[in-house]
């Protein structure tokens, strides 16, 4: 690491009254890279020191995509160097242990640290020894919109978590899209106008290219060499690691996507990877891009109220909304409003098309080649190909979750498991298309869910046959088995 460790060292300041003796510690989680708020934001740099952990130890096997992993070490160096700049003092720890154990020794030497509340329940587990012995205090996380207060209170006679709720609330409170009580534009959401197919025009714009520093290549350099059997494509010209990286990405979505976000948000196509799809999620989840922040930004935009809101609900509706129900579930371990995490008894394997292998599925093998191309994907690919098609294959949601986690370089341990009231509309030699309806899995239990139907194509394109599978079991032989397609309702 001699460049960044080169940089580093010409920027850290010498023992003494403003040497690191003399200041405060704090520890900076890799997913809170940002002097925006907490005591960075409020302190001065000159009093403070930050701790940054570089460990490679995962708790248990998670072959993370290579482009995520150069993301979250390029990012938490170049944070380092750009603390450094203002003056703060930064021990940077390399290792491959626990956050605990590289931890422990380094906040009694300094004597105790404090840090934001960790936003992923593993750090929290980790951390929680520390917590308890007094070496590290927590402090609220500031890096979100919306308190668990509001959460509670939202649900405190119903006892079932449902977003919109939770959103109008955030709204209310807010005053955000707000005028005199009422929400702008007479409702909540604009999601009847939010559904348009997307045919090539106006064109999608293509997200921005960003310089490669010494830094960068050496991460880069890093991970080809020693986690080279990690999966996935490195590109480091994809890299938004440096905050000035960080501010282009955002105003490239200001500009060349916000404007059409509403009309394509839920709009699949093969000639676009992003349609008009932001792509901040990984900064959003990393710190260097704050949500309240792209809240105003998008509000002071002259767009469609459409658009406006379809943005505005994401972020400050799904992602807070999703952030609580982690946090009140420890991260998805106990559901308790809900039953169990795994309500429809699932525990087939995840397909190895998920890993890459052809299915012959032509809407997965080419949404799973785009996230090992790109790490990334937009939420309605997400939803209604790689959730959809698990859901129908019985596929234990802790597997499809992980590799959601492992695939992705936005991911932070956010659930995949309960994804409902679905559809799916797949191109190619079968169409999968399905409805809410009450059903049987292939172990017994009763559920309400989806319904499948498998298409068969002619070579002119119109459809031969069409089978109905009542049950998930039979509808996995038939997509990924080969068994023969029994025509329940020939078309000719
Ligand atoms: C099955 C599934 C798994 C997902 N897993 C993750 C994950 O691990 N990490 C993650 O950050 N997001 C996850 N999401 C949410 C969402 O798909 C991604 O955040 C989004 O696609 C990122 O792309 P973008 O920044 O271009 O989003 P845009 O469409 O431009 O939206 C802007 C922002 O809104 C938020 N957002 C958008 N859609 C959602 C949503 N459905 N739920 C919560 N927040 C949303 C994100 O922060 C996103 O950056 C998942 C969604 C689904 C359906």
């Amino acid at each position: 690491m001699s460049a960044f460790r080169e940089a580093l060292g010409g920027l850290q300041p010498e023992r003494g009254e403003a040497g690191p003796a003399g200041r405060r510690w704090l520890y900076v989680p890799a997913d809170q890279l940002t002097d925006r708020v907490g005591p960075l934001a409020t302190e001065p740099p000159g009093e403070l020191g930050i701790v940054l952990l570089e460990t490679l130890w995962r708790p248990r096997p998670r072959v993370d995509h290579k482009q995520k992993l150069a993301l979250a070490l390029a990012s938490l160096r170049h944070f380092a160097i750009e603390q450094a700049r203002r003056g703060v003092a930064i021990r940077y720890e390399v290792g491959d242990a626990p956050y605990a154990e590289l931890l422990e020794p380094v906040a009694r030497e300094l004597g105790g640290l404090r840090m934001m509340e960790a936003a992923e329940y593993e750090m929290r587990e980790s951390l929680e020894p520390l917590v308890q012995s007094g070496l590290i205090e927590v402090l609220p996380n500031e890096t979100w919109m919306t308190s668990r207060a509001q959460f509670v209170e939202t649900f405190a006679e119903s006892g079932r978590w449902r977003m919109d709720a939770f959103y109008r609330r955030v709204r209310r409170d807010s005053g955000i899209l707000m005028e005199s009580g009422k929400p702008v534009g007479g409702r909540f959401s604009f999601d009847p106008e939010n559904r348009r197919r997307w045919s090539g025009e106006p064109p999608a714009p293509e997200p921005p290219r960003f310089p490669v520093d010494a830094i960068k290549r050496e991460v880069t350099d890093l991970i080809d060499g020693s986690l080279g059997h990690h999966p996935g494509r490195l590109d480091p010209a994809r890299l938004p690691a440096t905050r000035a990286d960080a501010e282009t990405l955002w105003s490239w979505a200001l500009e060349a996507c916000l404007p059409c976000f509403g009309p394509f948000e839920d709009a699949m196509s093969v000639d676009s990877r992003n349609l008009f799809h932001t792509r901040v999620s990984a900064l959003l989840n990393n710190g260097r891009l704050l949500a309240r922040r792209l809240v105003e930004d998008v509000l002071a935009l002259d767009i469609p109220i459409a658009s406006q809101e379809g943005f505005i609900r994401q972020v400050m509706g799904w992602r807070e909304f999703m952030r609580h129900v982690h946090a009140e579930t420890d991260g998805f371990r106990r559901l308790p409003s809900h039953g169990q995490p795994n309500a429809l008894g699932a525990r087939e394997p995840l397909p190895p098309a998920y890993w890459g292998t052809p299915s012959g599925l032509f809407c997965l093998d080419r949404v799973v080649e785009d996230v090992w191309e790109t790490g990334y994907g937009h939420h309605i690919t997400r939803l209604m190909v790689l959730s959809n098609l698990a859901t129908l294959l019985a596929v234990d949601p802790r597997e499809l979750t992980d590799w959601f986690w492992v695939a992705y370089v936005d991911a932070y341990d956010l659930s995949t498991c309960r994804n409902e009231d679905v559809l799916v509309l797949a191109d190619g030699d079968y169409v999968v298309r399905q409805h809410t309806m009450h059903a049987r899995t292939h172990r017994g239990q009763d559920y309400t869910n989806v319904y499948c139907f498998v298409f068969r194509f002619d070579d002119q394109g119109r459809i031969r046959y069409l089978t109905e599978h009542w049950n998930t079991w039979h509808a996995y032989n038939v997509l990924f088995n080969n068994f023969e397609i029994e025509p329940a309702h020939p078309l000719d």
